[in-house]
């Protein structure tokens, strides 16, 4: 069994978007990227890959799921083969230890002060002639004060395969101890340890509680990877913290700068905005997004105007609208970088970059203008309606107006030409979604010869309860928290179908271990097909507006009725099945009139 931890490890570093993009032809449409279904034949596509939830889902069949059951779907693959094919694409070794038996490791608060005296080791070298190269790198070419090295406490990982395991050894740390701490590795051709960090400027990663959970360390020069970052420890889950949060957390209610890179977070540090910060090593996460939107309600993205860059930046809009941030993206002219703009231009003239940074629907339409050349004819009305999809898309009235406004100054058309135009597209996307949603409820609502779950046709009542309470407990974390907590009372025995039953304990399971719930570790328990119908609950939610636990509440109620029901009529109890039929009505009527 591969661990869990790797398992994750492998799907993050597996962009779904990129994966299926390498098999199947994908087109953005606003935030989400569709394409022609490869599992069923199809002339429009229904196929539809969400990178925000790096998931997939076809409307048409029914597919769906993370990467990983992408490849086992369309490589026919078992779920550790698809594993393993993921794990070879993004260059990652499956230590041939993880298919035996598990270890038992050193524990986070052992990690934790390992780390302190990894991190107090790193800023003692950096202040030796060891360091001076680091040093000098720091304080010459990127004009860090020595104030702000101290601040942020950054270090000197020492050009040795050795000095830095021997002294943490001298410290009392086994090797052991230091493998799980990320700080040693096995060299596959001496089979000897050696230190991970090496010749690099080190950055403690600390979090909110003030702990140092993890390290970042940056090469001087170009060579590659120019950022290396501890791997998953028992102290440290990737993508969950940021850069410099605990500095930028009391600074940032206003608003919030996030970063690509740590020494961009430090100069703008340096510079008086203490309210910036980076994200570690990967693309901006759902768990980042719903940090941040604890702290701030507006962020300010300046991430490389690349294509990387781009794509960064539209993952980033889309997750962080999801939680309720209002997103503006910087643009910065004349420099590479705000830690280059602040040193040519200086502070005051930063200060105004940031207030006249862009809305997220200008940042849009302006990639759709560079795309198409507005001077020809063709080229205006291909961006015309284009720029009116993403106007449509708003679910303001308000903020459709105001960027109606701008999508008519920057094609130069007549607002009330183009508000047309934003009807019709903003009627063919309600129908399209009512298409959608009258599609899901007429399957569901039939259930029979239901491969997946043929308990359903039994009592479509409680099936469809179950869907909703499923895709509730799936998509949101904190209807979890209150099932697991035992604060909204919910347990096995109240499923009526096998599936949904299934799938409830699966998840509970994970929710109480260490590791913590995630949609990709049920696909070791679930069919590809399976996994399909898990992704169908949660999109059905997400089509919804209402998913508070007032919804979650009902619904459980609804379910154990149906099951009270369900029990009396198996027992022959007519008149208990009419008493408790009775009993769901007036419950149901009284809901209404509350
Ligand atoms: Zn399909």
């Amino acid at each position: 069994m591969i661990p869990k931890e790797l398992v994750l490890e492998i799907r993050d570093r597996n962009d779904i978007e990129n994966v299926i993009g390498g098999f199947v032809d994908l087109k953005r449409t606003g935030t989400n990227v569709k394409g022609l279904c490869p599992f069923h034949n199809e002339k429009t596509p229904s196929f539809t890959v969400f990178p925000a939830t790096q998931s997939f889902y076809c409307f048409g069949c029914g597919a769906g799921g993370d990467v990983i059951t992408f490849i086992m779907k369309y490589q026919n693959l078992d779920y550790a083969d698809a594993v393993e094919y993921l794990a070879a694409r993004a260059g990652i070794n499956i230590p041939a230890s993880s298919f035996g038996g598990e270890e038992k490791g050193p524990s986070r608060k052992r990690i934790l002060e390992m780390n302190v005296c990894a991190a107090r080791y790193f800023r003692e070298v950096l202040f030796s002639p060891e360091g001076k190269v680091g040093l000098d790198y720091l304080m010459n070419k990127r004009k860090l004060s020595p104030a702000i090295i101290k601040r942020f406490g950054l270090g000197f990982a020492p050009d040795s395969p050795f000095s830095m395991l021997d002294y943490m050894r001298k410290q009392g740390y086994t090797d052991e101890e230091l493998r799980s701490g990320y700080f040693e590795a096995i060299s596959q051709k001496t089979n000897k340890p050696y230190s991970i960090f090496r010749n690099r400027v080190m950055f403690p990663i600390i979090n909110t509680a003030g702990s140092v959970i993890a390290f970042g360390g940056r090469v001087m020069d170009d060579s590659k990877p120019k950022y290396l970052n501890t791997n998953d420890t028992p102290a440290y889950k990737k993508g969950k913290n940021l850069f410099a949060l605990n500095y930028a957390k009391d600074l940032c209610g206003e608003r919030l700068i996030l970063c690509e890179g740590y020494m961009d977070v430090i100069a703008l540090h340096a510079a008086g905005f203490g309210f910036a910060v980076a994200g570690l090593g990967t693309a901006l996460t759902s768990d980042q997004a719903r940090l941040i939107a604890k702290y701030t309600k507006k962020v300010i993205l300046t991430y490389d105007s690349d294509e990387a860059g781009q794509r960064a930046t539209e993952r980033a809009i889309s997750l962080l609208s999801e939680v309720g941030v209002d997103v503006k993206v910087l643009v910065v002219e004349g420099a590479k970088d705000p830690d280059e703009f602040i040193g040519k231009f200086g502070s005051a003239a930063f200060e105004r970059l940031l207030d006249g940074s862009r809305s997220k629907f200008s940042y849009r339409a302006d990639a759709v203008i560079k795309k198409h050349d507005i001077s020809t004819p063709d080229g205006k009305l291909a961006a015309s309606k284009e720029l009116c999809a993403v106007v449509a898309a708003a679910s303001s009235s308000v903020e459709r107006d105001l960027n109606l406004d701008e999508a008519a100054r920057l094609l130069s058309i007549d607002k009330k030409i183009l508000a047309e135009d934003v009807e019709r597209a903003r009627r063919k996307l309600l129908k399209e979604e009512k298409n959608k949603l009258s599609l899901e409820a007429y399957t569901s609502a039939r259930g029979i010869g239901d491969k997946i779950n043929p308990d359903i046709a039994k009592n479509l009542g409680a099936a469809s309860a179950e869907s909703a309470i499923l895709g509730l407990l799936l998509a949101f974390p904190e209807h979890r928290a209150a099932v697991a907590s035992g604060k909204i009372e919910l347990s096995p025995d109240d499923f009526v179908t096998a599936f949904g039953r299934r799938v409830f304990e699966a998840m509970m399971k994970l929710e109480g271990s260490e590791l913590g719930f995630d949609i990709t570790l049920l696909g070791e328990d679930f069919s590809p097909d399976e996994m399909g119908r898990i992704q169908r609950m949660i999109r059905e939610r997400m089509m919804l507006t209402e998913n508070g636990s007032a919804v979650l509440t009902a619904s459980i109620d609804t379910l154990k009725f149906e099951r009270a029901i369900q029990t009396a009529k198996d027992s022959g109890d007519k008149l208990a099945a009419f008493e408790a039929k009775r009993r769901m009505i007036m419950e149901n009527k009284k809901r209404i009139h509350k």
